[in-house]
């Protein structure tokens, strides 16, 4: 369950990091899963943003919120990686528990509601579905607090060229109020929903999916026991 893994690349993308890891001793995972961060005061979990198939390689999606312990603790982490010296030097060697989370992409249809870095669980499923022979009909609505959080919309995007991917991004209105939850009503359902992000948009929108009579045993989440 523990393991190592070196700190390799860091881009940032707005307000969101992209680290790319290189893992040195025995890792596999399904895509979909995540990892936690191992950290004295507690481990930090942070989903796996690529599909198996880049082992060793893995990639994280961080952005730090406010005032938060975990962002503390990643901060404390990826300075110590030696992050903050900038690009060109050696970056080191973090500890990881995992993988974690029973939420994994299959080859079925799936609708995936997913809200600001929810988008890295997100991606995890799609590397992987996009590297099936013929991937199942797979929508993703992307739900951001602004537009500058849509740091993986250019991804999303090209992907939805693909005749099998369908996507949308809902931006809040500068109100705060979230744009992706009354569009529910509307959603096109698939066999499977999977839910990531903020717990209270997870929570939001599980309520609002099982109130249009959907199954709970459809909805998958590894933010809270949804089904
Ligand atoms: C298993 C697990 C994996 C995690 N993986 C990551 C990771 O890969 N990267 C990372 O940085 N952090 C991760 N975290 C930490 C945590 O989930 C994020 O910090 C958190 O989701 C904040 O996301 P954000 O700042 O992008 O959301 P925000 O930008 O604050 O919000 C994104 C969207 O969610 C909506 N929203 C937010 N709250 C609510 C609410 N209460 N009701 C309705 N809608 C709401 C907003 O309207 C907005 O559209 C993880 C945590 C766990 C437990």
């Amino acid at each position: 369950m523990g393991f190592r893994a070196r700190l390799v690349g860091a881009d940032g993308r707005g307000p969101v990091t992209v680290l790319t890891f290189a893992a040195l001793s025995p890792f596999r995972f399904d895509a979909g899963q995540y990892v936690a961060l191992v950290h004295p005061d507690g481990d930090v979990p942070m989903s796996i943003a690529s599909g198996p198939g880049r082992l060793p390689f893995f990639e994280l999606h961080y952005r730090p919120v406010a005032g938060a312990p975990d962002a503390e603790r990643m901060d404390a982490l990826l300075a110590a990686a030696g992050l903050e010296r900038g690009a060109g030097g050696a970056l080191g060697v973090l500890e990881f528990t995992g993988p974690l989370g029973a939420v994994t992409a299959r080859a079925v249809p799936t609708l995936l509601l997913a809200a600001g870095t929810g988008a890295a669980q997100a991606t995890g499923f799609l590397e992987w579905l996009r590297e099936r022979q013929a991937p199942p009909s797979t929508t993703l609505w992307w739900s951001v607090s602004s537009p500058a959080s849509l740091y993986q919309d250019a991804y999303f995007a090209d992907l939805s060229r693909s005749d099998w991917f369908d996507y949308r991004a809902f931006v809040d209105r500068p109100s705060g109020e979230n744009m992706l939850l009354p569009a529910l009503r509307g959603a096109p359902l698939a066999d499977e929903v999977v839910l990531s992000g903020p717990a209270g948009f997870v929570r939001a929108a599980a309520r609002a999916l099982t109130a249009r009579g959907v199954a709970r045993g459809r909805l998958r989440s590894d933010m809270l026991p949804v089904a």
